[in-house]
């Protein structure tokens, strides 16, 4: 089939949405290792690395100033405000991607789902749930990263994440983690075939 004869298909938006320490990082990653093809947003972000974090990989970091002159020329498709940093998605990534066909899985909150629906509007959203309150402390404690301060401002905003979990099309509670990754495969694999 010559290239002319190809039928040019936009590729699929996936979003996955969870609170910090729900496990949404270890998830993501198992999709991307799953589906090779598929691209990954890499969001630029305005808080520091953590240990081991590699710039251009887990994130673009960037400065805040950087940041803002950004949302003035409308390079970010999304983006928030979280935990006192900002956090952005590059709209030419994402359009390009979705263009050329290719499927994207972005990894960003709450608020930055609701504008990338109005973008669009058929993304495939995901909301990954922790089996509870207190599981999600202990998450967060046990990776050790942050303060006293900042964890449990990061468990203020678990809560409010998750009172907006309905906006979500499919909802899954990462209580084993293999479970959880073959409930994400197999939500995937539905609108890819
Ligand atoms: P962390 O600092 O723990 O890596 O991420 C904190 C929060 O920021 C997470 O809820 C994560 O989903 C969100 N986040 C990461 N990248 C983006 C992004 O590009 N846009 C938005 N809106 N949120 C993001």
């Amino acid at each position: 089939m010559g290239t002319k004869e190809m039928t040019l298909h936009r590729g699929h938006l996936f979003i996955i949405s969870a609170p910090s320490g729900a496990g949404k990082t270890t998830l993501s990653r198992a999709i991307r290792k799953r589906f090779t093809d598929m691209l990954y947003s890499v969001s630029y972000t305005t808080r520091s690395p953590r240990k081991g974090e590699k710039d251009g990989v887990d994130y673009h970091f960037i400065s805040k100033e950087a940041f803002k002159k950004d949302i003035e020329t409308d390079r970010w498709s999304e983006w928030a405000e979280v935990h006192g940093n900002y956090y952005g998605t590059s709209a030419e990534f994402i359009e390009k991607g979705l263009s050329s066909g290719r499927d994207i899985l972005l990894d960003i909150d709450v608020q930055g789902t609701i504008q990338i629906l109005k973008r669009h509007p058929d993304s495939v959203t995901v909301f990954v749930l922790p089996p509870s309150m207190d599981t999600l402390r202990q998450r967060l404690e046990m990776r050790g990263t942050e303060s006293k301060t900042v964890l449990n401002r990061r468990l203020e905003n678990a809560k409010k994440e998750m009172a907006h979990k309905n906006l979500y099309r499919h909802v899954i509670v990462n209580d084993q983690l293999l479970s959880a990754i073959e409930e994400l495969i197999s939500i995937i694999e539905r609108y890819r075939l």
